[in-house]
């Protein structure tokens, strides 16, 4: 079995980490192909080694000593060297780095790789694993996007059986110079081992045990989800929880390789499951997840007989394509319709959208309502599950929370309700109260009636 572990920056942050990664690399001997990222923060008020390294990056341009700035990369890297009882130079080797760096004889890209570079050879010598350079595999083209044929060859060539440390965030071009990924772009290589090497499983060590169903803010202790599809997961991130990074998923995605979310400060936490498709037993839960966000913006536009004359839609939405405002919803009636839009997006335009529409629709009536935060509650499980929108409704009436909206998207994984700015946190709440026994969702078995 092939396992690709990635270690985010905050797994590798100090010599402390280094001893968990390497107690969780040795429990299992699948877990030979290990991705890192450059050292994260130890703790508040840290900073990154990445964002260290762009600032050195910026004084160089300007011209302005970074003497100070280099000094405390280096003293991280030694540091956990020196705790660790490494043998790996560091000193030199940071210092001919230091040395082309003031003499400008780096590129930005290539300046800041060195921060997963260093992080890297670091952990191959600590857990006795050969170090493979990214620049040699992960093969960019010109423009900067990846090249997969020559990535996948070169993995294939090169890539020591046995197992071997990868630095994440980048690779080269063909001529050798170094291509950097998005920030967080660790994942991605990781992502992208996992598809070159037909890994069976892509863990994702980080500082977290997966997903949460709620935002922890909101709900008192929400229970993590356990497993999830990557839909479910575009429904939850869209509406503001926080998860893995786009490109790091479609590479793993299209292979049908499952992603595990790990926390390498607790590795017996089971962490949440990524994969296309979930099972389909009673003991799985009735709702994945629960998000929201606040400050939308509902246009209701009335006009009688509306049914009956063509158009009247197209003419409102080509008004909000005009001015490049993005609809989320348009929940219909007969003789109405809202288009309901992001606050933050019409904040200037919002008094001359309403006003084309009326010249160009002309309607009876248009009402603009604000204030509105949309409330996801997302789960695969309820789709053709009798009693899950009858729950969820009851628990809103019950606390008293009027809804203004209600919407479902097409794949039936997500039940949408709109309701007043100040009601979101309670609202939540609420729902979140009716599918959980106070700590857990709850088992498809145990819904309440
Ligand atoms: N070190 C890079 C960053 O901070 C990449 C990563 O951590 O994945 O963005």
């Amino acid at each position: 079995m092939i396992k690709i572990a990635k270690f985010g920056g905050s797994s590798v942050a100090d010599a402390e980490q280094f001893k968990k990664i390497r107690a969780i690399v040795s429990s299992d001997t699948d877990r030979r192909f290990v991705v890192v990222s450059a050292c994260g923060r130890r703790g508040k008020g840290d900073s990154k080694v990445t964002d260290l390294l762009y600032l050195v990056s910026a004084h160089l341009n300007y011209q302005v000593s970074c003497d100070d700035l280099l000094a405390d990369i280096e003293s991280r890297y030694v540091s956990i060297a020196e705790e660790l009882g490494l043998s790996y130079p560091i000193h030199q080797e940071f210092a001919a780095f230091a040395k082309d760096a003031r003499a400008g004889r780096l590129s930005t890209e290539c300046l800041v790789s060195r921060g997963e570079y260093f992080t890297a050879r670091l952990m191959a010598e600590y857990l006795e694993l050969p170090f493979l350079d990214a620049a040699e595999v992960i093969c960019f083209h010109h423009d900067g996007t990846l090249n997969w044929e020559l990535t996948e060859t070169k993995i294939r060539e090169r890539a020591p059986q046995g197992g071997f440390v990868l630095p994440g965030f980048y690779g080269a071009t063909r001529d050798g110079q170094i291509k950097l990924l998005d920030r967080g772009g660790g994942d991605i290589s990781g992502a992208i081992l996992a598809k070159c090497l037909h890994a069976d499983l892509y863990e994702n060590w980080t500082d977290v045990s997966g997903f949460l169903s709620a935002d922890p803010r909101i709900v008192d202790n929400p229970d993590s989800i356990g497993r999830i599809t990557y839909s479910e997961m575009r429904e939850l991130s869209y509406m503001g929880a926080s998860v893995l990074h786009e490109e790091a998923i479609f590479p793993v995605r299209e292979a049908d390789i499952p992603i595990v979310i790990k926390n390498t400060n607790r590795p017996n936490d089971p962490g949440t499951v990524i994969r296309e498709s979930a099972g389909a037993s009673d003991t799985e839960p009735i709702i994945t997840g629960i998000t929201g966000k606040r400050d939308f913006v509902a246009v209701h536009v009335m006009k009688s007989h509306m049914c009956d004359e063509v158009g009247v839609l197209r003419q409102t939405l080509s008004v909000f394509e005009r001015y490049r405002v993005s609809v989320e919803h348009i929940p219909t009636g007969i003789d109405s319709f809202a288009v309901v839009v992001q606050g933050k997006d019409v904040k200037d335009s919002l008094w001359s959208i309403v006003a084309d529409i009326k010249r160009d629709v002309q309607p009876d009536e248009i009402k603009v309502s604000d204030k509105l935060a949309l409330i996801s509650t997302v789960g695969r499980n309820m789709v053709g599950r009798p009693g899950v929108s009858g729950s969820l409704f009851a628990a809103l009436g019950q606390e008293g929370i009027s809804i203004r909206m209600i919407a479902q998207g097409s794949e039936e994984i997500n039940i949408i309700v709109g309701v007043h700015d100040d009601d979101f946190g309670r609202a939540i709440r609420a729902i979140y109260s009716a599918f959980s026994d106070g700590s857990h969702i709850l088992e498809l078995h145990e819904l309440k009636r």
